[in-house]
């Protein structure tokens, strides 16, 4: 029976082969399987859309302020997996952190006739530093593997079929990085699907922007777009030709089919006959890295209501906590940082001298990128320009209180 599963996947499979050429992800296919095989979860689906439809209102504005933080798991899966190293993973999560704060550097070549629909999803990542059973970790699993390339019936998510099981996926967004066949980029499952499965697959040339990622995937897009699928989005075209039935979002336009390579804007189509055309720039869609920019504030929408309704209980999930910070601490007063945004200096203030001070400064994979001491002292200066742009936690040591402020460096 598995073979003839298999014979049948392979079956729906190859006919993506021939046209590898563009962007593939894998997430329809793989659903209209999973609602074959488990109509309930086709049935939860329609819920959980329901769901969406009444609550998306709440946040179809460009700013709510609230920030949800999704703690993940990165496992590598394949014959040698330290050649996607630590530095290569944390590349992918700065990246998506800045794509889901509005904060790519490549915002400015949204089109003037889009930029205003361009939204902070308010939405961040950090890797794990608690693993299922308590203890520390760096958030990445690596598994040595002899399947080398891995289909859509999930197998990559199985100990027992060559991959490694899911660490529990109320509590982290699991993401398998490994070789999935039939020239998939990668494929995600939408909420409400089974627990076992739950997370996102992602081809590892496709992996950050180091190491083994290839051009043109090596913009760390892919993930972008596979967590949108993730966190409930489904591709701007709708996987439909028509013009009615689209991404039921509303301020994306109604777009015919998907795009590929890099487009001139503006783009028209059957559904958009005139400018300013079709939105090719958006993450859901199949161009390449380089050329999207954007999620819409009502794709920040559906995000959201994801992470208030099905999703929510990664938004409470503790096992990303710097362990380095210490609750017992009590908290410092009277310290300002500024400026914040800041382009690389930035001068922190006390109001009151401060008696052997620790400063550190982390990125939101936990990594540290400076730890100085001082003795007595109501002023520092650092300077971040050396650092990649993105957002930091400063993190202020001193009389045994503790004061941590996060900063964004342009
Ligand atoms: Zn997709």
């Amino acid at each position: 029976m598995k073979k003839f599963i298999f014979n049948l996947l392979l079956l729906t499979v190859l006919p993506l082969l021939s046209t590898a050429q563009s962007r593939k992800c894998g997430t329809m296919e793989r659903m209209h399987k999973e609602h074959e095989q488990n109509p309930h979860i086709k049935l939860q689906r329609a819920q959980i859309e329901a769901y969406t439809q009444q609550h998306a209102h709440l946040y179809n504005t460009a700013k709510t302020s609230v920030v949800h933080t999704i703690p993940v798991v990165v496992h590598i899966v394949l014959p040698n997996p330290t050649i996607v190293t630590d530095a290569q993973v944390a590349s992918q999560i700065t990246v998506l952190n800045q794509d889901f704060r509005k904060m790519n550097a490549d915002t400015n070549l949204i089109p003037g006739a889009f930029k205003g629909l361009a939204a902070d999803s308010e939405i961040e990542f950090c890797l794990a530093n608690t693993d299922p059973n308590g203890n520390p970790t760096t958030g990445i699993t690596r598994t040595v593997t002899t399947v080398s390339s891995f289909g859509t019936d999930d197998s990559v998510k199985y100990s027992s079929m060559g991959g490694i099981d899911a660490w529990n996926t109320s509590n982290y967004m699991n993401i398998w990085v490994c070789n999935p066949s039939g020239g998939l980029l990668g494929y995600a499952q939408f909420p409400g699907g089974a627990a076992a499965t739950d997370g996102v697959v992602i081809l590892y040339t496709a992996f950050g922007t180091m190491g083994t990622a290839a051009a043109p995937y090596n913009g760390v897009r892919t993930a972008t777009h596979e967590v949108g699928h993730y966190l409930n989005l489904y591709h701007i075209w709708g996987d439909e030709p028509a013009c009615d039935n689209d991404d039921l979002v509303a301020d994306t336009p109604l777009q015919a089919a998907d795009n590929a390579g890099c487009p001139t804007f503006p783009l028209l189509d059957a559904c958009q006959t005139a400018s300013p055309g079709v939105m090719f720039m958006n993450y859901m869609d199949y161009v390449n890295d380089a050329c999207m920019q954007m999620f819409s504030t009502g794709q920040k929408a559906r995000m959201k209501t994801a992470l208030t309704g099905p999703r929510v209980s990664l938004t409470t999930s503790a096992v990303c906590t710097p362990t380095s910070i210490k609750p017992e601490l009590n908290l410092l007063s009277n310290i300002q940082v500024y400026p914040n945004p800041t382009q690389g200096i930035l001068h922190i203030q006390s109001a009151d001298i401060l008696k052997n001070i620790t400063l550190n400064v982390f990125d939101y994979t936990g990594k540290k990128y400076v730890s100085q001491n001082y003795m007595n002292t109501s002023e520092i200066h650092i300077s971040l320009s050396d650092y990649a742009k993105g957002i930091y936690l400063v993190q202020l040591i001193a009389d045994n209180k503790i004061f941590t402020h996060k900063v964004v460096l342009e």
